[in-house]
């Protein structure tokens, strides 16, 4: 087949490769919001997209549906530029797509969240789509801390802690963005932000936003990033949604 992405298809393409297997559609969902000084607006859904390729090339017979780019970033809105749909209007859109995809034949559908902001909701969606959508085995890989776990084996390999590979904006997005869109990055005015315990402050970040933990909207530290470091989270990542796929099919 010439391309696994929807948008670069024709109808009669999605029609063939249905025909031949390729049931399982994978959709991911970024965000359009601040990432300190040094990353563009866009960081979540540039590597969630190039994420999502990879999976989508790895589990075979499967289809990369265009990339959701607006998520839920109430708290990062005290920073210009960031874009934030509401839990109401995000469960819809993936409600909507879910059913579209339902609608001609898909049989698998595979959720990938690429900003900590829609683990949750990608999940409470996921619930109150399944019933509408029997015939779907509708895959939402929502566990944020095994997700965060394995990032952090991958920074331990490097010799980077999780506070200083960080959240948000810090080693490891840093590195990402490092890896796929270099032109973007402006490591001269990258600053650290809240290194401690990320995973210990998520609540008071979502109930109070990120200006209350971090100045410059960075959690970790984007000293040391490297883009072969970069190349090193995508196989993780890959590996990991990979692997989630396999133990829920
Ligand atoms: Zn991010």
């Amino acid at each position: 087949m010439k391309s696994v992405q929807l948008f670069e298809m024709t109808y009669p393409e999605v029609e063939d490769a249905l025909a031949q297997g390729f049931d399982t559609a994978v959709a991911t969902f970024g965000a359009t919001e601040q990432h300190g000084y040094h990353l563009p607006l866009g960081t979540d859904f540039l590597w969630g997209e190039a994420l999502g390729y990879r999976v989508t090339k790895a589990l075979g017979n499967a289809v990369q549906v265009p990339g959701l780019r607006i998520g839920c970033s109430d708290h990062h809105m005290a920073f210009k530029g960031s874009l934030s749909l509401s839990l109401e209007t995000f469960t819809a859109v993936v409600s909507d797509t879910c059913k579209s995809l339902a609608t001609h034949g898909f049989k698998k559908i595979v959720l990938i969240p690429t900003h900590g902001g829609n683990f949750r909701p990608i999940a409470k969606a996921a619930e109150s789509i399944r019933p509408h959508i029997p015939e779907v085995n509708l895959i939402a890989c929502s566990d944020l801390v095994s997700f965060m776990q394995m990032l952090w084996q991958v920074a331990a390999d490097y010799g980077f802690s999780p506070a200083h590979t960080g959240a948000h904006a810090g080693e490891n997005e840093t590195s990402l963005i490092l890896a796929l869109r270099p032109d973007l990055v402006h490591m001269e005015r990258a600053k650290a932000g809240f290194v401690g315990d990320h995973l210990a402050i998520a609540d008071k970040i979502m109930a109070n936003g990120f200006k209350g933990v971090t100045e410059n909207g960075v959690l970790g530290d984007p000293a040391g990033a490297r883009a072969d470091i970069g190349e090193a989270y995508l196989e993780a990542m890959t590996r990991y949604f990979v692997n989630q796929v396999k133990i829920y099919s």
